[in-house]
């Protein structure tokens, strides 16, 4: 951190600057300059710049450490790839994951994941538990619902992805899922994350519905501090003033913080438009930006989907999207699995 004064800073105003910072446990180095005054802050401790700006003659404060290290390029230079059923995440690797919003019924699940695993798919989605903005829509089956996951998974060879709403449920999940996903409505749910840091399985962890890019990190850093590496990030949408699509899909998100993290970062086209028609273009655009996969949302009968139809691809679109992303893929040096 520095500590910036201005050069007619008087030494008592330095002085006191250098007795707070040493009390917070940094030791400060003073750089005297013809302009400017700048007072290192060093250590390794986190502290609140804010602290430091109110001080008399100081008029800018740099916080040069971030507050997220197990998930920086700093920390690891190379790119983490998760494994799942043979389907890697990150590297020259981009993943696929489709599968309705929401289990309803085991036919439902089969229909779809049957289509799907022909296409090619080997990991399927659906939310046994629901978070809805309003109480009294579908809140999805439950264990139920997990059960048919597992069972409809496991006679067509794919693993499953479903979202967990509370911390209670880990062991539950435990026995029938193979990566737990974090909700863009719990991705600042610590505690929940703190335990998701001991579970020995991948987690997919959605960003925010506003959150910038170094909260979701920060998010991602209680997972790892607890031990489990295996974090994949998703770009669902971020809530903006623009009321034409559901969310706005920031595909920035991409190049940004894989440049900031190790870790892969995919996208989910479904959520982050909120429309059919605009899932296809915006998988394009993720693939031919870089993205470690794609989950999408794909319904048997979109039209009678008891969540988000609007946004489920029929199952011929989602084939059709499949062959174009393939073909888009190794022009940026990716491998769609
Ligand atoms: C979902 O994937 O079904 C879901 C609810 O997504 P999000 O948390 O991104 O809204
Ligand atoms: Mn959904």
């Amino acid at each position: 951190m520095l500590v910036v004064m201005n050069s007619n800073a008087t030494e008592e105003q330095i002085a006191n600057v250098v007795k707070s910072i040493e009390s917070k446990g940094f030791e400060a180095r003073i750089s005297r300059g013809e302009i400017k005054i700048v007072i290192s802050a060093i250590g390794s401790k986190l502290t609140d710049k804010r602290d430091f700006e109110l001080l008399s003659g100081v008029t800018e404060v740099i916080q040069l450490t971030t507050s997220y290290k197990l998930t920086t390029r700093a920390f690891k230079s190379d790119d983490t790839i998760v494994e799942v059923n043979g389907v890697k995440f990150g590297g020259k690797y981009a993943g696929m994951i489709a599968g309705p919003c929401a289990v309803e019924t085991y036919e439902q699940v089969d229909e779809t994941a049957k289509k799907l695993s022909e296409i090619g798919v080997k990991i399927l989605r659906g939310g046994a538990f629901k978070p809805r903005t309003s109480p009294y829509a579908f809140q999805g089956i439950g264990e139920e619902g997990l059960k048919i996951l597992r069972s409809v998974a496991d006679k067509y060879g794919m693993a499953i992805a479903t979202e967990i709403i509370d911390v209670s449920q880990i062991d539950m999940f435990m026995k029938y899922v193979d990566i737990f996903q974090v909700g863009a409505r719990n991705m600042q749910n610590f505690n929940l994350l703190k335990e998701l840091g001991t579970v020995h399985k991948p987690i997919i962890l959605k960003r925010g519905l506003s959150s910038t890019y170094e909260e979701w990190l920060m998010s991602a850093e209680y997972i790892m501090a607890g031990g489990n590496g295996q974090i994949i990030l998703c770009e669902r949408g971020i809530r903006t003033f623009e009321t034409y699509t559901r969310n706005t899909l920031d595909l920035a998100a991409i190049p940004v913080v894989k440049k900031l993290s190790h870790l892969p970062v995919i996208v989910d086209p479904s959520h982050g438009t909120g429309l059919r028609d605009k899932v296809e273009p915006m998988s394009r655009a993720a693939v031919a930006g870089g993205c470690d996969g794609l989950i999408i949302e794909v319904h048997y009968n979109p039209d009678c989907a008891l969540c988000d139809g609007a946004q489920s691809l029929y199952p011929e679109q989602y084939k059709q999207l499949y062959d174009e992303i393939k073909q888009i893929a190794p022009i940026v040096g990716k491998e769609i699995l």
